[in-house]
């Protein structure tokens, strides 16, 4: 029987309206989610854990100076 996979997770994102390619959070991502491309950072969702484990606070979002760094759901495709 296939049952389908409804779950959804938390997930990291960045906003390139506001993100300023300081490159503070890359350091702070436990998981090296967050990679450089072209002047541009982004986080990569399969790697992300969005709540970093077992930490209640968010490394990369708490670093960032412009607070381009959001959490969000992700939906199964
Ligand atoms: S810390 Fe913020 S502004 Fe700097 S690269 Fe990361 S998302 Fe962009």
């Amino acid at each position: 029987m296939n049952i389908p996979n409804t779950a959804t997770t938390l997930v990291a994102r960045i906003n390139h309206d506001y993100c300023v390619s300081c490159g503070a959070c890359v350091p702070r991502c436990p998981v090296n989610a967050i990679y450089e491309l072209n002047d541009n950072f982004y986080i990569d969702e399969y790697l992300c854990e969005g709540l970093c484990g077992q930490e209640s606070s968010h490394p990369c979002i708490n670093v960032c100076p412009v607070d381009a760094i959001y959490l969000t759901l992700v939906y199964p495709s």
